[in-house]
């Protein structure tokens, strides 16, 4: 394969929900993008509209197993892991071989092709925190044997993997702690609080709490969480050590859905399920590093992402009370 103008930037993950706004963002910067993804929860739909991009290639591959063949590369982003709890505790040998075999693959192409190297990694590296708000300095409180360990300790190993390469071989690496993002391209079959809340107010079916909702969240919309990794991955030189990315903006489970229900107007009940084991109480992410290197931080207020996410899931969840609703909107512009 040849170059074909820009960085030449590989996307691990590409087709899933952060990924597939993330290609969007490097291929309207000017990069040619490859994107490696296994399809488990990304879907070919959130890169249709690149289908007859010339800068765009898509290689579906696992990266448990050998890489494929492919082009060599300036910027390695490594975003491939299932991130809903429901779905990385689905099979949880393959989210752990993930984390673990593939950012090893990944981190020795970023060698071999003297790429830089970003990976996405998490929030859970804190686990059920005992330090509030988290800080990048904070090591963490994680359940090692628990069914999110899988998650958990899988991106805590690929962290440490990376820093090696780091350390060892002197390879140029970032990582991104994300913290809960949500919008428009999530799976409405997610299984997080957001789409959930979402789908269940837009479907009037029961709204579900696991526990009595009093465990905390802080949402980073999905342009500003890019926004984030795109500086992360562009500044040239950077203190060692991972970054924060979210948005601490911290509310707690019910609040989130008393704003769905009035955002939506929905009938729906609202039910309390079990807490799922291992669930933190409260996450809410310290942005100073962020900001003082990345000068980031987010700008998307929750309820205008709220509205931004509600009214994607309405034409996923509910096509034909959105086309009516398209409808009955050109019929008043007709009528006036
Ligand atoms: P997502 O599930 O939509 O995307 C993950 C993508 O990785 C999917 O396209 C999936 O098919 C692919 N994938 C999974 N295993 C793979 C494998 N073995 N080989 C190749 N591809 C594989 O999730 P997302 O929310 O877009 O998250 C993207 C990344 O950001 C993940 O690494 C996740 O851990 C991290 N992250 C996300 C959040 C969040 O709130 N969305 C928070 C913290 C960290
Ligand atoms: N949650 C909830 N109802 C749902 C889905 C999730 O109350 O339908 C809760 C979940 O138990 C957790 C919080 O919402 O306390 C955020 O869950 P999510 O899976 O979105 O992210 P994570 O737990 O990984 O932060």
């Amino acid at each position: 394969m040849t170059r074909r103008g820009g960085l030449n930037v590989l996307v691990a993950g590409g087709a899933g929900f952060i990924g597939s706004h993330l290609i969007h963002a490097l291929l309207a910067d000017g990069a040619s993008v490859t994107c490696l993804d296994n399809l488990l929860t990304g879907r070919q739909s959130n890169l249709d509209h690149l289908r007859d991009e010339p800068r765009f290639d898509f290689f579906e591959a696992d990266l448990v197993d050998p890489l494929p063949r492919l082009p060599r590369f300036d910027r390695i982003f490594n975003l491939a892991c299932a991130a809903s709890p429901p779905h990385y505790q689905a099979n949880p040998v393959h989210t752990m071989m993930t984390s673990v075999l593939g950012t090893n693959r990944l981190l020795e192409r970023a060698r071999e092709d003297g790429a830089r190297f970003l990976q996405a990694s998490t929030s859970e590296v804190y686990g059920d925190p005992d330090v509030h708000p988290q800080r990048e300095s904070y090591w963490g409180n994680v359940n090692p044997i628990g069914p999110r360990a899988c998650y958990d300790e899988g991106k805590r190993a690929a962290e440490s993997l990376i820093f090696d390469f780091e350390r060892g071989h002197g390879t140029d690496v970032r990582v991104a702690r994300i913290f809960n993002t949500y919008g428009p391209r999530m799976r409405a079959d997610d299984g997080r609080v957001v789409s959930n809340v979402i789908c269940q107010a837009l479907s009037g079916s029961d709204i579900t709490i696991y526990g009595d909702g009093s465990q905390t969240r802080s949402f980073c919309y999905v342009s500003d969480l890019v926004d984030g990794l795109m500086r992360l991955m562009a500044r040239d030189t950077l203190p060692g050590g991972p970054v924060n990315l979210g948005n601490p903006n911290e509310l707690t489970v019910e609040d989130l859905v008393a704003r769905v229900v009035r955002l939506t107007g929905t009938t729906s009940r609202v039910v309390k399920r079990p807490l799922p084991v291992d669930d933190p109480r409260r996450r809410r992410p310290d942005i100073t590093r962020a900001y003082d290197v990345l000068g980031w931080s987010p700008a998307v207020a929750l309820e205008e992402g709220l509205e931004a996410t509600i009214a994607w899931f309405t034409n996923e969840v509910q096509p034909d009370l959105a086309i009516r609703s398209e409808r009955l909107k050109d019929d008043i512009i007709a009528a006036e």
